[in-house]
């Protein structure tokens, strides 16, 4: 185990922020010495947070890495990126992942919010995820329907106590293109791409190139993805507010109506006071650190949310999550 003391967190929306202990677990026997009495943060890659100038609680870090495959599952721990495990899947001909391609972060964060693209969710491919639980002081295994996920949800969000350790997905070996987002249906047409011919690597880079159009890079443009989900409303409310905007982009789900929160922030944009922030151009959804504070921000977004909940009566939450 290593630990460092004082050191900057580096965070994707390029916040000043500070914590006094960090500690970076560099192999298996590393999770015992961890003091569970002190409060904890598990950060991967910083992609998906936002943190205050100074953070009271000890930062654990995952420091090793491991990748693997027997027949159709791969199992990946610590400090592997997503976009790692993407080239691993496609080099050992293993499918399914092609639509979450350059997705940020670490593969153990990715069960977290149960990271989705393009009408695919990790949580299909998850056979099990293997935790060191801070309680018990232990490891422990959880099955798919033990990590109750959910749309951008999951039992990790909820249960603190667990550091995921590795992840195990079962892919398939056989491609089955999942090609039903309109964005994809466009970019196919646009490009003269016939569906039929795509081979998961061509796939892959279609879903970059898409990507690289609707979010901006957050070397230059600190961001962290999309700031809210899409709100799902009930087919009463739907219908009401399609008869006042036809227009607005929805798509249905066995739990009822989603609707664009960019589309909702879009139509209030014009209200909005921003101090050294900007919302994304070609996506409203999305956020940009223009050199604004921690309090500057959360300014902002309790602006969006109220603007938001006055016109159109939805509350927009929050997909990052915010440390206090
Ligand atoms: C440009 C951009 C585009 C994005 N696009 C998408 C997208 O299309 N779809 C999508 O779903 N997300 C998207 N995201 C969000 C983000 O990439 C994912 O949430 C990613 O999984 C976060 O990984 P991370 O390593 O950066 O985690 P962090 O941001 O470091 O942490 C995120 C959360 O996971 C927890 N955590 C991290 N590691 C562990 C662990 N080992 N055990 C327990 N808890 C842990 C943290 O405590 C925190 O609550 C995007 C972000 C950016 C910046």
């Amino acid at each position: 185990m290593k630990l460092i003391e004082n050191s900057f967190i580096p965070n994707y929306f390029q916040l000043p922020s500070t914590a006094s202990k960090t500690i970076i677990i560099e192999s298996e026997d590393d999770y015992k010495e961890i003091d569970s009495n002190y409060p904890h943060i598990v950060i991967g890659e910083g992609s998906n947070l936002i943190l205050p100038k100074f953070i009271n609680a000890q930062i654990i870090k995952l420091g090793f890495k491991e990748i693997n495959h027997q027949n159709t599952t791969i199992e990946v721990s610590g400090a592997v990126t997503w976009a790692e495990l993407i080239d691993y899947s496609l080099k050992n001909n293993l499918y399914g992942l092609e639509n979450l391609t350059a997705i940020p972060g670490l593969a153990t964060a990715a069960p977290v919010q149960n990271i989705g693209a393009y009408g695919v969710q990790i949580s299909e491919f998850i056979q099990s995820v293997v935790c060191w639980d801070l309680e018990s002081n232990k490891f422990i295994h959880l099955s798919n329907d033990d990590c109750a996920f959910s749309y951008r949800r999951s039992l990790f969000q909820s249960n603190k106590s667990l550091i995921i350790h590795k992840v195990c997905l079962q892919l398939n070996d056989t491609f089955k293109p999942n090609l039903t987002y309109k964005s994809i249906q466009e970019f196919l047409m646009k490009n003269s791409i016939n569906g039929e011919d795509l081979s998961p690597a061509k796939l892959s880079s279609v879903i970059a190139d898409i990507r690289s159009q609707r979010l901006p890079n957050p070397q230059l443009s600190p961001n962290v993805g999309s700031f809210f989900k899409n709100p799902t409303i009930s087919s009463d409310t739907f219908h009401q507010l399609k008869g006042n905007y036809p227009e607005i982009p929805h798509w249905s789900d066995e739990h009822g109506f989603k609707i664009s929160a960019g589309w909702l922030i879009s139509m209030i944009s014009n209200e909005l006071e921003s101090n050294n922030l900007e919302l994304f151009v070609n996506n409203n959804l999305v956020i940009i650190n223009e050199g604004c504070t921690y309090e500057e921000l959360l300014k902002f977004v309790s602006s969006i949310q109220s603007k938001v909940s006055t016109k159109f009566g939805i509350k927009l939450e929050v997909e990052p999550e915010i440390i206090t």
